[in-house]
């Protein structure tokens, strides 16, 4: 089985500011992204070692464990993608093009789409992430591992727990969310829905 690999930020730790410090973007990806990045290779040591040697595992708790942290690795290059420094050309607020028009005929207007983003992602409970799919369905995910429909491709995602914005915001979820549309890449965006 292939080992994942925790791959570098496309912008630097401080291209993000300052919307999201660098600290909390280096802990985020070094600390948080890594852990799960890890602890999946681990899963994957043990379950190739059960295989090898034909031993019984706990598959339970395998399965939520390997779900939770490969879908933790996931999400995690799917957003750090979905963003881009605040002076980029591809954060420039809003999508262009074939999205754009799906947007606005879906939603009425992207003011509309970016409420109702918002309010799907400060709603989330707890620890989770709010999901633009490829058919503009805006979903929430609990944790890592759970509520997205299968087959949905997600164009962009937004991670709200507190590791996120903690450091930054405190409790204020509502203004983390505000200024991350500061910093989304919509030519990614873009090229996901195109794709
Ligand atoms: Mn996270």
């Amino acid at each position: 089985m292939e080992k994942y690999k925790l791959l570098d930020l496309p912008y630097g730790y401080k291209d993000l500011e300052p919307y999201i410090s660098e600290e909390v973007l280096t802990l985020h990806h070094d600390k948080h992204h890594a852990a799960y990045v890890n602890a999946a290779n681990v899963l994957l040591d043990k379950i190739a070692d059960a295989r090898k040697n034909n031993t019984e595992l706990d598959y339970k708790a395998v399965a939520k464990a390997l779900s939770f942290n490969v879908g933790g690795h996931i999400l995690h290059e799917k957003f750090w993608e979905n963003m881009a420094s605040h002076s980029a050309e591809a954060s420039r607020g809003k999508p262009a093009g074939k999205l754009a028009e799906a947007i606005e005929k879906e939603f009425g207007s992207f003011e509309r789409f970016k409420t109702v983003f918002s309010e799907t992602a400060k709603s989330v409970e707890g620890s989770g992430w709010a999901v633009l799919t490829k058919d503009l369905l805006i979903m929430q995910i609990e944790k890592h591992n759970v509520n997205l429909l299968p087959e949905q491709k997600i164009l962009l995602c937004l991670d709200v727990w507190e590791h996120a914005y903690y450091l930054d915001y405190k409790n204020d979820r509502a203004k983390f969310i505000e200024n991350w549309w500061n910093i989304v890449d919509w030519n990614e965006v873009e090229k996901r829905y195109i794709s």
